[in-house]
Order: structure tokens, then C-alpha cells, then sequence
């Protein structure tokens, strides 16, 4: 397992909190070239955008909504198959007939019939274009030495929706693949310690893919204030904060 006992804590007492407040969650609407997208941010690494008629949940998490009482999916996106971004229970609520779910090769292990994309795969979902970004670790890991996120093991995806491209990281440091994406409008990078990447490793990213707008997602506990300081003087990038603990 990945987590370590302030991890466990945390899980403790996230789920000591009764049933969180009816979903009552922030969204934004971003226009597009083919029309309005809707971000809805669910918390964590977890969110729902609506395109059109259509509904995408990313990495839903039933610790965090009630999956029933969401809109259904038609398309869902794993970046990878750690508790926390993998829930059988969550894809069964949102799932309906023909929804299409998108995951890695050890997703799909644990969860049968979806849809893998590997690392740097490109696919036609719906109309929306995807690209499987490698997410994984370069310098934090676990005392046996492993990486938390070995190489080769989740996805990032950047989803186009008209001429919007939205970057969701997944769990991962600052890679070299990151770090030469472009084009990006929206990205959300994840910053919970020592899981992911210190506020350092985000500016460091940030100044050199320059997307036009960066959510900070996945945070757990680690300081807004210090990526904000670290990116203060970059004109290029917006830093939207969001409760995505
Ligand atoms: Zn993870
Ligand atoms: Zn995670």
C-alpha cells in the first residue's frame, strides 16, 4: 500500500465527517469553440466536466459524493488504480449502458471493461480528442525505494474539447512529457506530499509548459500560499484555486 500513517489519519478523518454537505460543489463554466464547458470540482483528484449533452467524470471517488445522486457518465477517465482515483463502487453509480471508461492497463486488472490508453496514446472519444500524458514519480518514494508512481503506470490526459485543451496531470511529478506540452488552456497539477510534487516542482512545470490557466488539484495539505509566491511574477499563467484537497 502507499499510504503512510499521516495519509491513514487523513482518511480517518475525512470519512469521520458525515455524508459532506449535500454536493455542494464549486463549478466553472469555460467557453469554448464548440460551446460551454462545465468543471465541477468534485475534491482531491476527482472531477466532473459536462460538454454539451455529455457528462465526464474523472477519477470518481464515492469518499467525496454520493455517486447516485450524479449525473450518469458517458465517458469516465482513470489515471491510475491507487484507492483513491479507482472506486468500483463510484464507477458502478455513474455507469449506464454505454458509457465508455477510459483506463490504464492495471485498471483494467482490477476493473474489467474499459477502454486502455497507454502512456502517449491517442484516441477519438465522443468527439474529444485524448492524449494519454505518462504520469509518474522522478524523486519522491517509498522507504522500500519504489516510486510511489512507477514509470509506465498511469495516465495523464489532455481532453480537446473545440479548441479548449484541458490537462489533467494525474498523479506525477514534473516529468520531461509535462513539461513539453503545449497548448494547454486549463491544467490541473496535483501537489499532495510526498505523493506527488512540491509547490517547487508545480512553478518549475508551470513556467515551462506555460498553460494559459493552472488548477492546483490534489493538494491534500500542502501550502497554496507558496505556489502562489513561486508564480506571482509569471504573466503567462493563471493560478485558479478550487477546494481540491
Ligand atoms: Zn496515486
Ligand atoms: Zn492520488
Amino acid at each position: 500500500m502507499i499510504y503512510n500513517l499521516s495519509a491513514v489519519a487523513f482518511l480517518v478523518l475525512f470519512c469521520a465527517i458525515p455524508a459532506m454537505a449535500e454536493e455542494q460543489f464549486e463549478s466553472d463554466a469555460i467557453q469554448t469553440s464548440a460551446g460551454e464547458l462545465q468543471i465541477t470540482f468534485i475534491g482531491h483528484g476527482t472531477l466532473m466536466f459536462q460538454y454539451g449533452s455529455k457528462v465526464i467524470h474523472v477519477d470518481p471517488w464515492s469518499r467525496l459524493a454520493d455517486y447516485s445522486k450524479l449525473p450518469k457518465a458517458d465517458l469516465v477517465f482513470l489515471t491510475h488504480h491507487h484507492g483513491d482515483h479507482l472506486d468500483p463502487v463510484a464507477l458502478e453509480q455513474v455507469s449506464k449502458d454505454n458509457t465508455i471508461i477510459v483506463l490504464t492497463e492495471i485498471c483494467a486488472e482490477i476493473f474489467d471493461g474499459g477502454e486502455i490508453m497507454k502512456n502517449d496514446d491517442a484516441q477519438t472519444f465522443m468527439g474529444i480528442d485524448v492524449l494519454a500524458v505518462p504520469a509518474y514519480n522522478l524523486v519522491h518514494k517509498r522507504e522500500s525505494g519504489e516510486f510511489f508512481h512507477p514509470h509506465g503506470e498511469g495516465n495523464g490526459y489532455v481532453l480537446t474539447f473545440g479548441d479548449t485543451r484541458v490537462y489533467i496531470a494525474g498523479d506525477t511529478e514534473n516529468t520531461p512529457e509535462m513539461k513539453t506540452l503545449e497548448d494547454i488552456d486549463y491544467a490541473f497539477l496535483p501537489m499532495n506530499l510526498p505523493y506527488t510534487m512540491t509547490p517547487e516542482m508545480v512553478a518549475e512545470a508551470v513556467n515551462a509548459f506555460k498553460p494559459r490557466v493552472l488548477y492546483p488539484y490534489h493538494y491534500g495539505e500542502t501550502d497554496l500560499a507558496e505556489l502562489q509566491e513561486l508564480l506571482k511574477d509569471n504573466p503567462d499563467t493563471e493560478v485558479r484555486i478550487r477546494k481540491m484537497e
